[in-house]
């Protein structure tokens, strides 16, 4: 046991460089903790010469909480000047990066904890900040600064992919027209693992991300998963033109539930002339109508039954939910031939002429994407892990209004869902 007390106080200080020169208990409970590092007088960086003191400069750092109590750490950092006038180094400040790095604002060790609270765990800066008795830019700066280096320092944070996903997500609305601000996302979609993610939602912003990766990564990958979307098609076909493209079967269900809808309002429209009202029978079962037919119970059932008597006179919003629910029919089918014929024949069905044209359009599209959502039945990969990452993004983003800046955004997102190395926070120190 530790009887002497200036070891006592280093001891529970914990920094074994520095000697503890004063505590002070501040009026709102926070303890002020000085120090001062422990390291003979330096020599000249750039002469190796003699170096003469020039005192020292408080620096405050936030520094982990003790005993409950916020604590700020300040750090006496000496100055030191070139004893030789003509070396021309002039004067400099000492640095350690075991206490801090330079021109930080938390300790290293308060900075690496905080970057796994957010990082990591997903915690709200606000709700670390206010652990550490800081403000919210403070454990922002330092948790974005920590990152980076981290994100910098793991490269080999991804192997080989064998099933990719891209996925668009909206991370801002800007300026006064609340313009829309897209960026895509990567996904190992197997390990759930968040590759990347760059602005843009075009063809381009995909496929210059896989052309960065090395040809051999790109050569792995087996299967393509992607919405039904143009962009993402064309940048799947240029820059991974081996692998098989995978229709996400959340978009297929999506896009069916869609047609529904479109065919529902226009009947609407057309039968009572204005749009959906509370008391409109279609209005009234818009959910259910989307919703998959075995979570409809009895009464839901009865109910669809009831209004679409009342508010579909000629049957076109039956024929589209018996259309979807035969899209969403395809995943019933476990055998990927079946499944392919199965997927032909229903294109061509919902082109007939006598169904709603919003019907129509569906079977289209469906004949346009036969293989690739049939390729689902040989793969059984979906995008529905990258979508959970988006909700996950969406909730660090509800949490932080700081993403304006895409680059803070990458970061943040990556450190939660793209799986770094956490061990190797321990080493690095950033820039
Ligand atoms: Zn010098």
């Amino acid at each position: 046991m530790v009887v002497d007390p200036t070891l006592m106080c280093e001891l529970l200080v914990g920094l074994g460089v520095v000697d503890v020169v004063g505590v002070e208990e501040r009026s709102n409970g926070s303890l002020w903790v000085t120090v001062r590092t422990r390291s003979e007088r330096p020599v000249c960086d750039v002469c190796g010469g003699r170096v003469w003191s020039k005192g020292d400069r408080p620096v405050g750092l936030v520094d982990l909480p003790v005993f409950g109590r916020p604590v700020r750490l300040w750090w006496r950092k000496r100055r030191w000047m070139c004893a030789d006038p003509s070396c021309g180094v002039g004067s400099f400040v000492e640095q350690d990066l075991s206490v801090a790095p330079q021109r930080a604002l938390l300790t290293s060790r308060a900075g690496r904890w905080a970057t796994w609270q957010v990082g990591r765990l997903g915690r709200t800066v606000a709700e670390v900040a206010e652990e550490l008795g800081c403000d919210w830019h403070t454990v922002n700066r330092e948790v974005i600064r920590w990152g980076d280096a981290l994100l910098e320092a793991d490269i080999d944070r991804f192997g080989a992919v064998e099933a990719v996903g891209v996925d668009e997500t909206l991370f801002w609305r800007e300026g006064k027209w609340k313009t829309k601000q897209w960026c895509t996302s990567v996904v190992d979609v197997r390990s759930r693992q968040l590759l990347d993610i760059v602005p843009g939602r075009t063809a381009e912003s995909a496929a210059s991300w896989f052309r960065d990766q090395s040809t051999e990564w790109c050569k792995a990958i087996r299967w393509a998963v992607l919405d039904m979307s143009g962009p993402y098609q064309v940048a799947y076909d240029k820059v991974l033109p081996h692998a098989d493209q995978v229709a996400d079967p959340f978009h297929v269900v999506r896009l069916a539930n869609h047609s529904v809808d479109l065919v529902r309002r226009r009947v609407q429209n057309e039968t009572l002339g204005h749009r959906g009202r509370k008391s409109d029978p279609l209005y009234r079962i818009r959910r259910l109508l989307v919703m998959a037919h075995e979570r409809v119970d009895d009464r839901g059932k009865n109910r669809i039954q009831g209004l679409l008597r009342a508010g579909d006179p000629y049957g076109e919003v039956r024929d589209a939910w018996y259309a979807k629910e035969s899209v969403r029919d395809i995943y019933q089918i476990g055998d990927p031939k079946l499944a392919a014929e199965f997927t032909q024949q229903l294109s061509g069905d919902l082109q007939d002429r006598s169904l709603p044209p919003e019907t129509q359009r569906l079977g289209r599209t469906i004949a346009r994407w036969a293989t690739q959502i049939t390729n689902w039945h040989l793969s059984a990969v979906t995008n529905g892990p990258t979508e959970g990452l988006n909700n996950l993004i969406k909730r660090i983003k509800r949490a932080a209004f700081g993403f304006r800046n895409f680059a803070n955004y990458r970061i943040r997102a990556l450190l939660y869902a793209g799986k770094p190395n956490w061990q190797l926070l321990a080493t690095i120190t950033p820039p």
